[in-house]
């Protein structure tokens, strides 16, 4: 596993993120594999082996929760 630097955060997030509701870097998510309140702009991206690239938790490789794992707050 690698960490990829992206040069254009928001560009990769709207063409990478998983689902249709895509976060502002300015958001902030609930991380719920490490239970703290992330920015969104800090967000890590993880290539492994195969090639695939995975949006990670900034707490990441601590955390290894990925986009999948932020929720809403409020
Ligand atoms: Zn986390």
């Amino acid at each position: 596993m690698q960490e990829i630097i992206i040069e254009n955060k928001q560009k990769y997030l709207d063409e990478n993120y998983p689902f249709v509701d895509i976060p502002k870097l300015s958001d902030q998510k609930l991380c719920i594999h490490c239970d703290k309140v992330i920015k969104v702009v800090d967000y890590k991206v993880i290539q492994i082996k195969s090639g695939h690239e995975f949006i990670c938790c900034p707490n990441a490789p601590e955390c290894n929760g990925t986009v999948i794992d932020w929720i809403d707050i409020d």
